[in-house]
């Protein structure tokens, strides 16, 4: 059957999924009529454009642009002439998102040279674009609500990294595992709301009196992890006591009474075979020390 290029040209246009056609410079040079009902951009928009000029904006699940940096899937694959599959979100041309799943592969010809790239890209269906969004919301998953600090997802993720660059660079940080004391009073006598007003008050104390580089996070209920960076222990100690004090010295305003609140901490240093529970733990267990010695205090070791 002889078809001519108009009758291809009808097929793929009629296709249900976008596809377009780039030249060795990324340079659009087809482009159908469901790329066009998927993205909103017209042929006339996009033929002759290079697609990394702001037209589709690839972003991946982090946010980040694939078309101007080093991982573009069109630019990969006419390169080493593999075929590509990824979902990702593109742009539409009104500005909102939409989650696609591409697959890409190499523009021949007759020769078997590669003369360009094919990019096919479809909606993804809601099921995995529900999939793509709560990865999304993990990513995002990293803040607490009440108190608006990193989370216990965040403390660790950022321990973690901060192992990493003491292993390599020796660089010495340490930990304090703060925890308000006898909080349950709180809520038992003035209520859950106030519990809450408190831990945002006490959130709020550690944030406003943070050094810029140590990071404050709500590790679970009553608990609190600071990451400081960059001390020796006397330095520890002296920030942890001067949190305790402003805590111990601070009030919330509940019914024309004053709440006063106090905190137990544990204090310690990074050791060289410590992973993020050992350390963790080690910070734990010298709270329940403080605790022991009659709150209000902070241990180190
Ligand atoms: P200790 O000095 O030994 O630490 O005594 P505590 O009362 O602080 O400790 P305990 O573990 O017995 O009680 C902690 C309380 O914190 C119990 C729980 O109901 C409360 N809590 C945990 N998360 C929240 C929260 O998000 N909001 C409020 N209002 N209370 C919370
Ligand atoms: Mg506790
Ligand atoms: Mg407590």
């Amino acid at each position: 059957m002889d078809l001519k290029i108009g009758s291809f040209e009808s097929i793929i246009d009629n296709l249900y999924d976008g596809l377009y056609f780039v030249n060795c410079d990324r340079v659009i040079t087809y482009w159908n009529k469901a790329a066009e009902r998927i993205s909103g951009f017209t042929a006339e928009d996009v033929v002759g454009k290079s697609c990394s000029d702001h037209i589709l904006t690839h972003v991946d699940i982090d946010g980040d642009n694939i078309c101007t940096g080093s991982c573009c899937p069109l630019e990969a694959t006419i390169l080493d002439g593999k075929p590509r599959e990824i979902e990702l979100y593109i742009h539409h041309k009104d500005g909102h998102r939409i989650p696609v799943s591409i697959r890409v592969t190499t523009l021949t010809d007759k020769d078997g040279s590669i003369i360009g790239g094919i990019e096919l890209f479809s909606k993804i269906n809601d099921q995995t674009a529900n999939e793509l969004r709560v990865k999304e919301l993990e990513k995002l998953a990293l803040l607490d609500n009440l108190t608006q600090l990193p989370n216990r997802n965040y403390i660790k993720r950022e321990i973690g990294s901060r192992l990493e660059q003491h292993k390599r660079y020796n660089s010495a940080f340490g930990i304090l595992f703060i925890d308000i004391d006898n909080f349950k009073n709180i809520n038992d006598f003035y209520g859950h709301i106030t519990g809450d007003d408190t831990l945002k008050f006490v959130a709020n104390t550690f944030v406003a009196n943070a050094r810029p580089f140590d990071l404050y996070g709500r590790w679970g209920g009553e608990e609190f992890i600071a990451i400081i960076h960059n001390v020796n222990i006397e330095d520890l100690e002296l920030i942890g006591n001067r949190l305790r004090s402003l805590i111990e010295s601070s009030y919330i305003i509940h019914e024309d009474e004053k709440l006063f609140v106090t905190i137990s901490i544990g204090a310690t240093l990074i050791k060289d075979n410590d992973n993020i529970e050992s350390l963790i733990k080690r910070a734990d267990a010298l709270m329940y020390k403080s605790k022991a010695s009659g709150r209000n205090c902070l241990t180190s070791g």
